[in-house]
């Protein structure tokens, strides 16, 4: 059997067609074959820069059919750079699949590094950068939205957010109401003529977009949860119940007794011993 070939993940610009390296446009030349997500917006870029080489369209809907015969042409030999509309393949694109699919075959599969809006979004924003989450769209069913927010709402990592425009005031609203108001950050049309990078707060953003219809491509920045205003929340949740339903609740939730005592003495501040007076005296 011959030589395998290589998977190039190549990054493309997220708007200004100048944001791109000189490896990114030598893979593009010299690869057997381009998968595009959009073959329209890669041809623009290949136009630009003078490419012509073969274009395979490779987008969410067609990505098992043509993903069977990429992962044929690696298999044969053949080398492909894999291209999303912009920014880098991969990332909230049907690129994830593709990787999948060639590393459980054995396939080499390096990337040429390049924009990405949520870096971008995230390092213009300023909020702490340090340590932050991508979390992509939302998902759209109802319930594993719900849940979704529902898993973020204790997040103290800095947040991130990909949103269309005619989503993004409802996107807004839920991010409002399971988060509380915070600081937030909306970035516009990053790398364009008419980038904006908005730094205000939830209630704000709600109130704007209630009112204006959103233009252009966007990230949603959010501060984390503060981790001391969540101990003393949960502080004041143990203040509202007794020590005897304390105990009860973790034993209810499987951890035996010596256990459950211990758990509820850590929350309260106070000695296992108190905690075993405390359920003696409450007989
Ligand atoms: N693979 C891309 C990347 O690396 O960022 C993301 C693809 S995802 C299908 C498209 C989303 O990325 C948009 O809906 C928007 O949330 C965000 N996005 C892409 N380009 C952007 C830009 N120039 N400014 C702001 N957001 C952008």
């Amino acid at each position: 059997m011959g030589k395998t070939g290589t998977l190039y993940l190549v990054a493309t610009p997220i708007g200004n067609l100048e944001d791109i390296t000189l490896r990114a446009l030598r893979i593009l030349r010299e690869a057997d074959i381009i998968a595009a997500e959009d073959t329209r917006q890669t041809l623009k870029l290949l136009n630009h820069y003078e490419i012509k080489n073969r274009l395979v369209s490779y987008y969410e809907h067609n990505r098992i059919e043509k993903g069977n015969y990429l992962v044929g042409q690696l298999l044969e030999g053949k080398n492909v750079a894999l291209v999303s509309d912009a920014g880098t393949p991969g990332i909230s694109d049907p690129g994830e699949d593709l990787v999948v699919r060639a590393v459980s075959k054995g396939i080499p599969v390096t990337m040429i590094p390049g924009p990405a809006a949520v870096i971008a979004g995230v390092v213009l924003s300023g909020l702490p950068s340090g340590r932050f989450v991508f979390e992509g769209f939302l998902p759209m069913n109802k319930r594993a939205r719900r849940e979704r927010l529902e898993s973020i709402s204790r997040e103290t990592r800095t947040m991130v957010f990909y949103e269309a425009p005619h989503k993004l005031i409802y996107t807004l609203k839920d991010l409002r109401c399971a988060l509380g108001n915070r600081k937030t950050a909306i970035a516009r049309e990053l790398t364009k003529k008419f980038e904006e990078v908005w730094r205000t707060t939830l209630d704000e953003a709600v109130d704007r977009y209630e009112n204006e219809a959103p233009k252009g491509e966007f990230v949603i920045i959010i501060e984390g949860a503060d981790e001391r205003e969540l101990q003393e929340a949960e502080m004041k949740s143990w203040e509202s119940i007794s020590l005897e339903e304390h105990v009860r609740m973790y034993m209810d939730s499987g951890f035996d007794k010596k256990e459950a005592m211990k758990k509820a003495a850590e929350d309260r501040g106070i000695s296992k011993r108190e905690v075993y007076k405390g359920l003696i005296e409450n007989k």
